[in-house]
């Protein structure tokens, strides 16, 4: 199978599951135990949570380790107040509008201006009041890779004194993000499955000043942030998955080889296609293709029978197959967004993997349009 939806997950880093595997092999103990098996997993955890906090240039005690992006999100948006009134956008994951939406207190979704895939400083600018007290938007959004101007957004809700939430989970291992980031990001988080990592382990990096309030209740491991036993095997395993991130800059210049490899050769032989973002600041590995003239629900399934795995809005959510409300929240017609294909590389992708689904999918297409 050539798999082009790691934006959906990856596949587990080699080195990360060698490390999984020699753990497991190892009885661990549980890091709060005093025995030997017990202190032999708490230095791993220390370890591991030492080098996480170096990669992203932060103190360890700014590192929140949950069971994936989802629960950080909740968790994170939990922390505010009620009575707060908060901005985001209506691109935004389902992990942040479903929890926003269950708080009940004022929100403002930020619709992107026609022709655009992210939101702008400006509108920020605009939607701001007095009582703004959180603004909560992705750092790159997971169906089209465009990069939403955080470095802007950042600076002015640092000065502002506004709090800012990054959900950064489809731009870590993407795009060469220098760490630390800026200052004006209050919180972000990040998905161990989505580099390589198993499911299983989340991340949030929330700084001091952030009004922070558990989710989950228990034992008063983290520091009383998260109950629950650490999982010291994920969390070693999103330590190594960040090791093998570096030098960031040359892997993500590959897979932007390959990706805009991918498009020319798709933009050459298959006229009509639109590729969304294509003139935006868009992460290395993501292209999304709407192929007018075909439905991409049965251009999924043809892909899928001949060896290449891709998705159809964003599928890692729900598993069902609807057409994307981000593009048509980015004003693209439900026609051509029900023709569009998401295919997200990863630095696993070969070039003979994408010669091949090139030429898979110029066929299908090509196909698919004579009997349309
Ligand atoms: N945010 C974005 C942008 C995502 O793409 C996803 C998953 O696809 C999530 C949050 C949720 O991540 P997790 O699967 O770790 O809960």
């Amino acid at each position: 199978m050539i798999y082009l939806d790691n934006n959906a997950t990856t596949f587990l880093d080699p080195t990360v599951s060698k490390q999984i595997i020699s753990l497991m092999e190892r009885n661990l103990g549980n890091p709060a135990s005093t025995h030997r098996l017990g202190q032999e997993a708490k230095e791993i955890l220390f370890q591991s949570r030492r080098a996480i906090a170096s990669f992203f240039q932060v103190k360890e005690s700014e590192l929140l380790f949950t069971s994936s992006a989802t629960e950080a999100l909740s968790t994170l948006i939990r922390g505010m107040p009620r009575e707060s009134e908060i901005i985001t956008s209506n691109l935004e994951h389902l992990a942040v509008l479903e929890p926003l939406k269950e708080r009940g207190s004022k929100v403002t979704y930020l619709a992107p201006k026609l022709g655009y895939g992210s939101i702008t400083l400006d509108q920020i600018e605009q939607a701001v009041t007095s009582r703004t007290e959180l603004i909560i938007l992705m750092g790159a959004n997971n169906e089209t890779g465009i990069i939403t101007d955080f470095e802007q957004i950042a600076d002015f809700a640092e000065k502002r004194g506004i709090f800012f939430i990054m959900d950064a989970v489809a731009l870590l291992g993407k795009e060469p993000v220098p760490f630390p980031l800026p200052q004006g990001v209050t919180a972000a988080v990040f998905s161990g499955h989505k580099i390589h990592a198993p499911v299983g382990i989340g991340l949030a990096i929330v700084r001091k000043k952030f009004p922070f309030m558990p989710l989950i209740f228990g034992g008063g491991q983290q520091e009383g942030k998260r109950g629950g036993t650490e999982h010291v095997i994920g969390v070693a395993a999103l330590a190594a998955a960040l090791k093998a991130l570096e030098p960031i800059s040359s892997i993500t210049t590959s897979i932007r080889q390959l990706r805009d490899r991918f498009e020319d050769a798709l933009l050459a032989s298959l006229q009509p296609i639109v590729i969304h973002g294509k003139n935006e600041r868009r992460v290395s590995n993501t292209s999304s293709i709407a192929f007018l003239g075909v439905d991409g629900e049965t251009l999924l399934m043809q892909l899928d029978l001949a060896g290449v795995a891709t998705s159809h809005g964003s599928a890692c959510s729900s598993g069902g197959i609807s057409s994307s409300r981000v593009l048509q929240n980015m004003g693209i017609s439900p026609k051509e967004a029900q023709s569009t294909l998401r295919f997200s590389l990863s630095r696993f992708t070969t070039k003979e993997e994408i010669d091949k689904a090139i030429h898979i999918i110029i066929d299908i297409v090509s196909r698919l349009r004579k009997i349309t």
